[in-house]
């Protein structure tokens, strides 16, 4: 059969060097095609090793543009076909529960995948060398849906962790008024409309989530969608952010997992966990809504804790773990399961919002800036508040979730920058314990000072500022003195 020959030119290079922006290629396949491939389909065969969960292929051919070479491509895996983007797209990835759009997620079977060309068009005197490059389990793949960053600025970015759609329990009303599975991309319409740079979209248990995402973060390129999961036990949740793989959840005392284990596999996976509305009351209305794991947990393993849930404020959990010395990065959710409720609902997407300071806009800047705890919730949602603390001694400075030593009798100058708050007040909170007298914001953009004496023991002093009714609008992460 004529059109194999071009296989006679294909060859199959290990470790070679790729894209400067793209890891290394673990294969690439290259061949030429010539008229006498014109209209036909032809299959280039690779090996894919046991192991591999996802596939991400590039790939390119020349002579294309100006006379109008085309190549449609396609794969199939060793039971058959597995999508086909026809010239439309060169960058494609598969992984267990997301694809790129044309393709099919699922299992990677180890075994013969073939890379489909059908050669669409093809000029008599043109030879065109086509290049594919496979890249097994990328990294970055599976912990988001964007190559590139969407912003490279640091700054500080607005967001929801906490939210579910039609995946698990998010339900509204469909044109007919009838209560249905609230599809996803109302969650991210509603949430770009509210003015958020994040999401992270955190379905039951789930995984089926992901291929929405994935479909629709090209459209959303101003607004991160960050793979969640809340991990729903029968003992307490929990969200994981920034993975895409199964972890078995299935925490039961008798016959199941511990929560240690779970935390483990997200973290070895590459992502973070942070405990959800800890103080929620558990039981027959609520299953595992409380923290109450059945062994015991090591919660130094937890990045955050989820201080604010649906606009209520709840830190008592939070400073008892301060208290042991675990640090843990406070942040919010709304826990939406209706997209479409409205701005100022209890529970609306984007209430409360979390800001994460962050170097840019990707899965690895936000996750990092919350294990940073550069992080402060806004309980009123706007689109313009912001706490920013200095805290500082002659030898260093600290803000927000950074560790500051402060000696015996060392002063620590404590500055609090307040925008967006005039007529509100800033309580002080050391050690859980807030401050008898607080301090007056006068105008939109203050910075208040105070000062504490430290005993050169381990302290933690955290803000909230309050509107002037002592409503918490603004809840900040401490500066740990000496941890
Ligand atoms: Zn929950
Ligand atoms: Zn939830």
């Amino acid at each position: 059969m004529k059109h194999w020959c071009c296989l006679l030119l294909l060859s199959v290079v290990s470790c070679f060097s790729a894209k400067a922006e793209l890891p290394k290629a673990d294969l690439v396949l290259e061949g030429v095609v010539t008229v006498a491939q014109n209209h036909t389909h032809f299959m280039v065969p690779f090996t894919v090793p046991t192991g591999v969960h996802r596939i991400t292929v590039d790939f390119s051919y020349d002579h294309r543009l100006e006379e109008k070479t085309v190549f449609n491509i396609g794969i199939h895996d060793p039971a058959g076909f597995r999508g086909q983007s026809g010239s439309n797209k060169d960058h494609f990835t598969i992984g267990p529960a997301d694809a790129t759009p044309s393709y099919i997620p699922g299992s990677i079977p180890a075994g013969q995948w073939n890379l489909l060309i059908s050669v669409s068009n093809i000029r008599p005197e043109v030879t065109s060398k086509y290049r594919a490059e496979i890249r097994f389990n990328s990294p970055i793949e599976d912990s988001g849906f964007t190559l590139e960053p969407l912003e490279k600025n640091l700054r500080w970015y607005r967001g929801d962790l906490h939210m579910h759609t039609g995946h698990s329990d998010g339900f509204c009303a469909s044109q007919n008024g009838r209560h249905v599975p609230c599809p996803l991309f109302l969650t991210a319409q509603t949430a770009t409309s509210r003015g958020l740079d994040f999401i992270a979209i955190s379905d039951h248990n789930s995984l089926a989530h992901y291929a929405e995402m994935r479909a629709l973060q090209p459209y959303f390129d101003k607004m991160l969608l960050i793979p969640g999961r809340e991990m729903t036990t029968f003992y307490g949740h929990f969200n994981a952010f920034g993975i895409t793989q199964y972890v078995d959840y299935r925490v039961a005392e008798k016959n199941g997992r511990t929560v240690d284990q779970v935390v483990h596999d997200v973290r070895a996976l590459g992502g973070i966990v942070s405990i959800n509305h800890p103080e929620s009351p558990t039981g027959e209305q609520c299953r595992g809504c409380g923290w109450a794991p059945p062994t015991p947990t090591d919660l130094s393993k937890f990045t955050a804790v989820e201080v604010v849930n649906s606009g209520r404020l709840m830190d008592k959990f939070w400073d008892k773990q301060l208290a042991t010395g675990i640090r843990l990065t406070a942040i919010g959710g709304s826990d939406n399961h209706d997209a479409t409720k409205g701005e100022d609902v209890r529970g609306a997407l984007a209430h409360p919002t979390t800001v994460v300071q962050a170097k840019e806009l990707s899965v690895s800047g936000i996750l990092d800036g919350i294990r940073a705890g550069h992080v402060f919730i806004d309980l009123t949602a706007s689109k313009a508040k912001s706490l920013d603390v200095d805290a500082s001694t002659s030898h260093g400075t600290a803000h927000m979730g950074d560790l500051l030593e402060a000696k015996r009798n060392d002063d620590v100058r404590l500055q609090v920058h307040v925008a967006g708050c005039s007529r509100g007040q800033v309580q002080t909170i050391i050690d859980g314990k807030p401050a008898e007298s607080m301090l007056q914001v006068e105008n939109d953009d203050q910075t208040l000072e105070t000062h504490w004496t430290s005993d050169g023991g381990r302290h933690w002093i955290r803000f909230i500022v309050r509107d002037a009714s002592s409503n918490p609008m603004l809840v900040g992460n401490p500066v740990y003195v000496n941890y």
